[in-house]
């Protein structure tokens, strides 16, 4: 049996100055972004760790629900940017990256799929979700399936944990100080261009998405398109028939491999 998430044992393998210094646990909470906001918009300090054993309402983009059963690793690291807010987006770039990294160090084929999750072999692994508040600050949450053995019937095709992906089951303290050990540095390449532009390569290096076939679901319709790479804001770019470019806004689509792509990725 592996250790049970306790805020002490994730300190104790944080090399971080800033991130997860203060911990804020729960056993149970209903999200751990509403936490962060509830705190931040007091007087939590930049880089405290909202970590809960237990999530019973994490939410994805668009108010879609996050899904936590037992197994689930849910956290928010609260961000106080010492850049302008108008360049938070770039966060969870830094967010991806980190837990790209992290997990791939279990040995898993960990990508990213454009804007916010991490999958293997196209199932999802890990989902993201940065919340910037107008009182100047981010709720940088994650979630990630970490010792899940199966999956409730609408995400039990698409979704997979580091157990069901390795065979075996993993510490969830050394799981999320690993994500956060790797975010710390990642954050403050966001402050300057040449850092971002780093950030970007290392991200588009590791992104499923570009390159691909893929459907866009947006709240006007849906179409097909190539995705053939970021704006300067982190917006997927998506050739359309006749070589048209259509810039693709984050918060408002959901992506599909392309019925084609789909078929070439089952073969
Ligand atoms: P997509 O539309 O491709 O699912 P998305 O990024 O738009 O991606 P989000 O809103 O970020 O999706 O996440 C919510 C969705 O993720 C849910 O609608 C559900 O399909 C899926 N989901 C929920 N919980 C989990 C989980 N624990 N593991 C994997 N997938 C999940």
């Amino acid at each position: 049996m592996t250790a049970k998430l306790e805020p002490d044992a994730v300190a104790a393998l944080l090399n971080t100055n800033k991130l997860g210094r203060r911990i804020v646990f729960s056993e149970s909470t209903a999200s751990t972004n509403a936490d962060a906001k509830f705190f931040g918009r007091g007087s939590a300090v930049d880089g405290t760790l909202f970590l809960t054993a237990r999530q019973t309402a994490g939410r994805g983009r668009r108010g879609r629900s996050w899904l936590s059963d037992e197994g689930a690793l849910c956290f928010t690291l609260l961000i106080r940017p010492e850049f302008h807010m108008t360049l938070a987006p770039r966060l969870v770039i830094a967010c991806a990256v980190g837990a790209c990294r992290a997990l791939r160090s279990y040995g898993v084929k960990a990508e990213i799929k454009w804007p916010n999750d991490i999958v293997v072999g196209g199932k999802k692994l890990c989902g993201i979700l940065c919340e910037a508040d107008q009182k100047g600050f981010v709720a940088a949450g994650m979630g990630i399936n970490v010792n899940q053995k199966a999956f409730q019937n609408d995400i039990s095709q698409t979704a997979c944990s580091l157990y069901t992906e390795t065979g075996e089951e993993h510490d969830m303290n050394a799981v999320a100080a690993g994500v956060i050990n790797e975010c710390e540095g990642l954050f403050a390449l966001c402050a300057s261009d040449e850092g971002y532009a780093g950030l970007i390569g290392e991200y588009l290096s590791m992104c499923a998405t570009i390159g691909r076939k893929v459907r866009v679901i947006a709240p006007d319709g849906e179409y097909e398109g190539e995705a053939v790479g970021l704006d300067a804001q982190g917006r997927l770019r998506v050739r359309c028939d006749k070589g048209r470019i259509k810039v693709v806004n984050a918060g408002d689509v959901s992506i599909r491999p392309a019925e084609g792509q789909k078929k070439t990725e089952e073969n």
